[in-house]
């Protein structure tokens, strides 16, 4: 058992961790947003404080994104000398250590920190949680090494708010292409698959969509924030610098321009997708899609991530986990033997499945 004294000062040091800090009205010590009651919690007396917010995030016009965008006065920007990871901070704050690399090599710099945030997306699972998920995902991988899987250990979990940019549009695509579908013929004594190529058309095929997510910073790859989405983005509450108590906020470095750019490729492949999908064929020629954009909104907004990381052999390995539903991505470290042993087998069976195929031909 910790006396008090030794708690406090365990508190401290924690704290000292921190970022945004938040007085208690009660005993004036820090209070820090608490993701099992979506309340505010002071460490010192234990208090409870509710978050005085009742209003939902809202889309805007896009074509207000640059211009009527208001800008974020109240915080400030920090990089991390490391690894060059950008934090925002509330004004009052200090550096913390990076959550991305996990040294306190960050400084404050004179970068502006852009838009302010619209919406945030709050944290539901707990920190201790986050590491329980990240030890039971370790174990789940065929190809990691076994001690690996044995006793992963995880470091310098962080609560992140990462910045994303959703929007909504309505597209209306013209498409044509060439599909084209396998059949056999006989001559002789073989058979032959060849292809039967068909044309396609449509005008105006219709798909809307509702809060697709853009990532708008290059910390986190965009392929994570797809694996393990979906957040809770729409109805979200409006954005109060309450709920970055005890966490801190990524700085986006993709602007709503950028990754609206971006959003629209990632529309044109699913719009692709679906109209394929109409279709029987085996196999695509071509497809030429265009596509308009209507009424597009947009909402810049935080969602919150655990951010960590694995130590393998002297070797950093991250993973991020959604903060709200407890998915995760990232990365493992993959045992070299076990990669050899399923390559040799998928040869194995490759080579007689083929040899296989030749018998039943000689058979026939
Ligand atoms: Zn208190
Ligand atoms: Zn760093």
């Amino acid at each position: 058992m910790m006396d008090d004294a030794a708690a406090v000062e365990k508190m401290t040091a924690d704290a000292k961790l921190k970022t945004s800090v938040f007085k208690c009205p009660n005993c004036g010590g820090e209070a820090e947003f608490d993701a099992k009651t979506q309340k505010l919690h002071c460490l010192y007396c234990g208090g409870y404080y509710e978050i005085q917010n009742n209003e939902k995030v809202t889309e805007n016009e896009l074509s207000e994104l640059l211009d009527k965008a208001t800008v974020w006065n109240e915080a400030e920007v920090y990089e991390c000398k490391s690894c060059g990871a950008k934090e925002i901070l509330d004004k009052q704050e200090v550096a913390t250590v990076c959550p991305f690399c996990g040294t306190n090599n960050v400084v404050r710099t004179e970068d502006l920190p852009g838009i302010k945030p619209q919406g945030v997306v709050t944290f539901k699972i707990e920190k201790s949680n986050a590491s329980d998920i990240a030890k039971a995902w370790a174990k789940k991988d065929w190809f990691a090494p076994n001690d690996f899987k044995r006793s992963a250990t995880t470091e310098n979990i962080h609560g992140v708010y990462n910045p994303v940019f959703t929007f909504d549009a309505e597209t209306k695509s013209d498409y044509d292409g060439r599909l084209g579908k396998y059949y056999t013929v006989r001559r002789g004594k073989h058979t032959y698959t060849e292809v039967r190529y068909f044309h396609i058309s449509g005008k105006d095929y219709p798909l809307n969509f509702d809060d697709f997510i853009v990532q708008a910073s290059t910390s986190v790859p965009q392929k994570h924030i797809s694996k393990i989405s979906p957040f809770p983005t729409n109805g979200a509450p409006v954005f109060k610098s309450e709920y970055l108590r005890g966490f801190s906020a990524n700085a986006y470095n993709k602007d709503g321009k950028v990754c609206w750019d971006e959003c629209k490729e990632l529309m044109r492949i699913e719009i692709e997708k679906r109209i394929l999908s109409k279709y029987n064929y085996d196999v695509k020629s071509y497809v030429n899609i265009s596509t308009k954009f209507n009424h597009p909104l947009y909402k810049y907004i935080l969602v919150p991530l655990y951010i960590g990381n694995y130590r393998y052999k002297e070797k950093i390995f991250n993973f991020f986990i959604n903060g709200s539903n407890g998915k995760i991505s990232g990365s493992r470290p993959k045992s070299f033997w076990k990669i050899l042993f399923a390559t040799i087998l998928g040869l194995i069976v490759a080579g007689l499945i083929i040899y296989l195929m030749f018998l039943g031909d000689f058979v026939d």
